[in-house]
């Protein structure tokens, strides 16, 4: 019977109404063949890892087979692409198989992204180039290993096809894991279209998936909302705890989970600068580092304004619950942000002029091109050991300006009342040591483009232990020199 069933579907999005969803069948591949499988993720979601590298399994990870269970779909959504309303976007090269419940009775949607046109698709091809698929693989599992709620990648695989890009590139499919793909663009989709039948299916959906202690509320909607709200500023406060800049945070890639989504353009800080912005897409830097909370932000304001209709009918009184709720956005990620800009210090304890005191070095940071990362990397040795300041004066331009904050530092730590060694492992328990670094990022796509794919392993393998010293693997945690540096990232398609 396992081998009858090797993914254990138990689909409900395929059960919503018609105009959800466009049934469609994945497009053939060539010549597919297996790039990477996530085995301790299949073992999670009740797959067999020996089918995802079966030649049965590749077919289906391609697009060529389908198996037992699977309803194939392309979700319906619009959105705010750079601030403008497109109100039909949808699933143009990607289709949901189908749902699996996983060890911890959680449920997950498994999708196919690159695996041929759909109803959505517009003037695209429905195809992924090797490169984007390889990096969402390598930058979703980052994510994952942080500890930051993100979709996931159960596999990689190349087609065989060649993908008509600036040049012809190998075409590749990825097979991304997400507790659900609801966007607040799905909720658009309806309301732009004035279908509150559909709408309140879909929030009741969206409540039974993901907060269902919202249905026993007298406005569960109200109820939701908050939650969304409370979700998504958790989330934006741990993008800049790392250092992360997504890219292209329209509404349709802002999913109502919590879950960070769709990794075209992102890219990890180097050097710290609140104002940069890695996409080449983005002229006016609307989704630039520091810009990131006012644009999420932004992006509840149209989801209140999508479910307006179902809050108490969209009466005055609704409006102020939703204005009140979007307020208390920055509630949520002042706490969320400066809890761990604390954890990052080494902080135990809590002080008034805690979040100044991160705000100084940040200030300090930008000012002097200090390396995000291993700046605070560093710091986690030097609160053990004054000896080791020489780790962190050193990626300042001017070192003395680590030196006058770090005095106010170490005043501040002098009230703790923590044995240095236990604050010394906190701090390396939140502050990694490797992250998707772009120039590393880079090499494995050129790689991967050349038909080489050993980088591509290597790096997922370092940054599965994102917080661990790997000696053997020193390099991976190195800023690029200036040669190295990648200051533009290009929209992945
Ligand atoms: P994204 O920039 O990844 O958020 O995608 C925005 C919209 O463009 C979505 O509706 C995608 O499905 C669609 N899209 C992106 N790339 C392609 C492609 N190669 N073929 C068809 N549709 C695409
Ligand atoms: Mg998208
Ligand atoms: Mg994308």
């Amino acid at each position: 019977a396992a081998e009858a069933v090797p993914i254990p579907f138990d689909n409900t999005f395929a059960r919503l109404p018609d105009a959800f969803y466009e049934r469609v069948s994945p497009a053939a591949a060539s010549a597919p063949k297996l790039l990477h499988a996530n085995a301790a993720l299949a073992r999670r979601l009740r797959i067999d890892p020996a089918f995802l590298e079966s030649p049965r399994g590749i077919a289906v990870l391609s697009g060529n087979d389908l198996t037992p269970g699977a309803e194939p779909i392309a979700q319906a959504y619009a959105g705010h692409q750079f601030g403008h309303f497109v109100p039909q976007l949808g699933d143009g090269r990607a289709i949901l198989l189908g749902e699996v419940v996983d060890l911890d009775g959680k449920r997950f949607d498994i999708q196919l992204k690159g695996s041929g046109r759909t109803r959505f698709s517009r003037g695209g091809d429905g195809r992924a180039a090797v490169g984007p698929v390889v990096r969402e693989y390598i930058v979703s599992e980052a994510m994952a290993a942080l500890g930051i709620p993100t979709t996931r990648s159960l596999a990689a695989v190349l087609t065989g096809d060649t993908v008509m890009r600036e040049q012809p590139l190998p075409g590749g499919v990825l097979t991304r894991v997400a507790s659900s793909h609801l966007r607040v663009g799905t909720f658009q989709y309806f309301a732009a279209r004035g279908d509150v039948d559909s709408l309140r299916i879909l929030a009741d959906y969206a409540i039974a998936r993901h907060y269902p202690e919202a249905r026993e509320a007298t406005d569960p909607y109200h109820v939701f909302y908050d939650a969304v709200v409370a979700a998504l500023a958790r989330l934006t406060a741990r993008w800049l705890l790392v250092g992360f800049v997504h890219g292209v945070l329209n509404t349709d890639n802002t999913a109502i989970s919590g879950e960070t989504i769709d990794y075209g353009p992102c890219a990890f800080l180097d050097a710290y600068h609140p104002a940069k912005v890695f996409s080449s897409i983005d002229h006016v830097g609307r989704y630039a580092f520091a810009h990131q909370p006012a644009v999420i932000k932004w992006n509840l304001a149209r989801f209140a304004e999508a479910l307006l209709p179902l809050i108490a009918d969209g009466a005055d009184a609704a409006i102020e619950a939703a204005n009140a709720s979007i307020a208390r956005f920055d509630e949520h990620f002042n706490e969320a942000y400066v809890t761990g800009m604390r954890q990052k210090l080494g902080l135990a304890s809590q002080m008034d002029g805690d979040a100044d005191l991160a705000a100084d070095l940040l200030r300090r940071m930008a000012e002097n091109q200090a390396d995000f990362t291993s700046t605070f990397r560093s710091l986690g040795e030097a609160a053990a050991d004054p000896g080791r300041d020489a780790d962190v004066r050193g990626r300042f331009a001017n070192p003395s300006a680590f030196d006058e904050w770090a005095e106010r530092w170490r005043e501040r730590l002098s009230q703790d009342d923590r044995p240095p060694e236990l604050r010394r492992r906190s701090m390396l328990a939140v502050n990694p040591m490797f992250i998707p670094r772009n120039h590393r990022i880079e090499a494995v796509i050129r790689a991967a483009e050349a038909g080489r794919f050993e980088p591509f392993h290597e790096l997922v393998h370092v940054l599965a232990r994102p917080y661990d010293d790997q000696p053997a693997y020193a390099d991976y945690a190195s800023p690029p020199t200036p040669d190295e540096e990648v200051r533009q990232t290009f929209c992945g398609t």
